[in-house]
């Protein structure tokens, strides 16, 4: 039995797909489709220059804003970057940070997300932490100490309070996008790995840390995913894309 104060949340990222057009269809649909009115939090991520557009859109609140990334500097000479201060100016309320494709495509390292999820919470948004390992790194062994130096990195740099207002997401590298899904057993297995990390510092918060799993959840496997006890909800890359599979895995959370 999950505590009340775990809400479950579903998280769409939408990475860097679609015109404007196809947001306002995206986002037009999620509404009709109720998407936001149970027991779970719904969010989507649209890329960063569809925000402005899909905030009105979602201007009632039932359905949250989020971006996919922020600076992790405050303003200035940081030419093609956007500031946390923007992104709350523009009614986001959480941020993903340190996404795996960050991390491997533009050489994020754990440092600068720590970094990012700072710059988050200085603009009192919620920083959603990705970690998860490689497919390498899993067949050596080698998932706890990935995900855990990828957390302690955060926890050194921003406290454990800052974890109060914060949710983490595990998402194994080679479950994103590859229609490969961590079995619900492997799934808790490293949420329980990371709330109990958290535990070690403050049971308080490690007991009401929203953990999210990540890595090609649909509507046909979200249920199972999200039974499992330290599953709270799911960060939804390529099924968030679709409407009907979107609205369904928000279901699944639903309960
Ligand atoms: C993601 O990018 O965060 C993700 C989980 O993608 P997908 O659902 O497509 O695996």
């Amino acid at each position: 039995m999950k505590p009340a104060m775990r809400r479950p949340l579903v998280a769409g990222n939408w990475k860097m797909n679609g015109n404007r057009g196809d947001a306002a269809r995206l986002a037009g649909e999620l509404l009709s489709r109720n998407v936001g009115a149970g027991a779970a939090e719904a969010l989507v991520c649209p890329p960063f220059v569809h925000l402005v557009d899909v905030g009105r859109q979602l201007a009632d609140g039932r359905i949250a804003l989020g971006a996919q990334d922020a600076c992790a500097d405050e303003a200035g000479a940081h030419t093609g970057e956007v500031a946390a201060a923007m992104l709350a100016d523009l009614g986001c309320r959480f941020v993903i940070v340190g996404h795996s494709e960050r991390r491997a495509i533009y050489g994020e390292s754990d440092a600068l997300v720590a970094r990012k999820f700072d710059a988050v919470r200085r603009h009192g948004m919620i920083p959603i932490l990705c970690v998860g390992e490689s497919l390498a790194e899993r067949e050596r062994n080698a998932t706890a100490e990935v995900v855990l130096r990828q957390l302690d990195a955060v926890v050194a740099g921003s406290g454990i309070a800052a974890f109060a207002t914060a949710v983490v997401a595990y998402e194994p590298v080679w479950a994103i996008g590859t229609g490969r899904t961590a079995t619900p057993e492997q799934a808790q297995e490293v949420h329980a790995l990371i709330r109990g990390r958290i535990a070690e510092k403050d049971a308080t918060i490690s007991a009401s840390l929203r953990v999210l799993y990540g890595g090609s959840v649909k509507a046909d496997n979200a249920a199972l995913l999200f039974a499992m006890p330290d599953v709270d909800g799911g960060l939804i890359g390529g099924a968030s894309l679709k409407s009907t599979e979107f609205a369904a895995i928000v279901a699944a959370a639903d309960g």
